[in-house]
């Protein structure tokens, strides 16, 4: 078959031959709109590493608290809150324990832990709330805290990030999730999130854990600000890292949404602020670049379980599992379920013509579904819909906490 964009038949050449790309190649990704002969071709390099197997884990979605002292300064972000601003939360232990006995009567294998950079909240708290989990849910792994929060907690801890991390390991932590990268380019950083982590003190956290034996996951925000260059060097960063360590299990890239954040505002966006076209993309050039990284997810509470389900034939082998309540990007308007079940996880994949493997954390299998019959009934066949008092979302009511202007060029610098 002949690419319709002809600056993409090297590419093709090199895929077949399961070559590098370069830098220059990922460019000319990212520009081209041959959008099937990208997909065609991610799905050549997804099918060489995993066949049709698509993989999903049984999780539950945790976020302790959206109290952040960064909520200011990340304006790409909905989910935060000053401590005393209106829908501000910290949970409890018993709170958080309570919310995870939701996985009493589901089948799940992983708890995905985030959170706000509480000023208060120290490492015990975490901690205690590992091992407190371990103990109620013991086949359940944990996957917690960005490297964003490590790092905030060995400051206000006066530790070393190494410190922290292995205090995590010791109370039962598994992986990192790969949230807080955003996108490593310092220009872009400054306009969306100019007191986070940088992108080299990121990339140190996630070299530290996988030097503990901490793998753990990568993302890229996509859709703001950044510039098809930023992207590629995003993906660079990562594939450089992985050279070296061989620590990351999965790349996802996450679809900006602009709803409740001063970014949105200042972009005049609202609802989605990238496209069906754009998310497709973004997944197929990252399998084809990210050739030492093993898998690429889709997150279907960002871009509509419709999308993750074609994504599955752009170079993508693992889709966001049954999350059970998402609260980050409904905070920023995504208009998807909060959650979905075991078997319509299942459908989703088999509707694409491939085969759902459930994992754990680290991509064991823990079921292959040969004959599985899925239950006839929509919803919920594990277990109930989360309810009550620790499954509410209130919006925030006005995105401006602080009158703050976007310089003009960084405005003009979006897509
Ligand atoms: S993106 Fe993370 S660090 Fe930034 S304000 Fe939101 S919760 Fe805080």
């Amino acid at each position: 078959m002949t690419a319709r964009d002809a600056s993409l038949a090297p590419i093709e050449e090199k895929v077949q031959r399961a070559e590098r790309l370069t830098r220059d190649d990922a460019l000319t990704l990212f520009h081209s709109a041959d959008l099937l002969t990208i997909g065609r071709l991610a799905d050549v390099a997804n099918r060489r590493r995993n066949g049709d197997r698509v993989f999903f884990a049984a999780n539950q979605h945790i976020n302790p608290t959206n109290v952040c002292v960064l909520r200011n300064t990340c304006v790409f972000c909905s989910f935060a809150r000053m401590p005393k601003e209106d829908g501000a939360y910290t949970r409890s232990l018993e709170d958080v324990f309570a919310e995870a006995d939701a996985a009493h009567d589901n089948p799940t294998r992983e708890f995905h832990i985030v959170g706000g950079l509480h000023p208060k909240l120290r490492l015990s708290y975490y901690t205690d709330m590992f091992r407190g989990l371990k103990q109620r849910h013991p086949g359940v792994h944990i996957k917690a805290l960005t490297a964003v929060e490590v790092a905030h907690l060995a400051r206000i801890e006066g530790f070393s990030t190494r410190e922290v991390l292995i205090a995590m390991r010791e109370a039962g932590v598994t992986s990192l999730p790969g949230g807080g990268a955003e996108v490593f380019s310092p220009a872009a950083r400054a306009a969306i999130a100019d007191r986070k982590l940088s992108g080299k003190e990121w990339l140190a956290v996630h070299r530290e854990a996988h030097r503990l034996g901490i793998p753990s996951n990568c993302t890229m925000l996509y859709g703001h600000v950044e510039t098809m260059e930023d992207r590629v060097d995003h993906l660079l960063a990562l594939r450089s890292l992985q050279d070296e360590t061989g620590g990351f299990l999965t790349y996802i890239p996450l679809a900006y949404h602009p709803d409740h954040n001063e970014l949105g505002e200042a972009l005049g966006r609202t609802g989605t602020a990238t496209t069906g076209f754009d998310d497709l993309k973004n997944i197929a050039v990252g399998r084809l670049v990210l050739d030492n990284i093993r898998h690429v997810k889709t997150h279907w509470p960002m871009v509509t379980p419709f999308i993750s389900q074609v994504a599955l034939t752009f170079g993508c082998d693992d889709l966001e599992g049954t999350v059970v309540f998402e609260r980050v990007y409904h905070e920023a308007g995504a208009g998807t379920p909060m959650w979905l079940s075991y078997d319509q996880i299942i459908e989703l994949i088999r509707g694409a013509g491939k085969e759902p493997v459930e994992r754990d954390s680290l991509y064991q299998t823990v079921r292959t579904f040969e004959g599985y019959v899925p239950a006839s009934a929509p919803g919920r066949p594990q277990g109930p819909a989360p309810v009550g008092q620790l499954f509410q979302l209130e919006h925030r009511r006005s995105a401006v906490a602080r009158k703050r202007a976007l310089a003009a060029s960084v405005v003009d610098g979006a897509e």
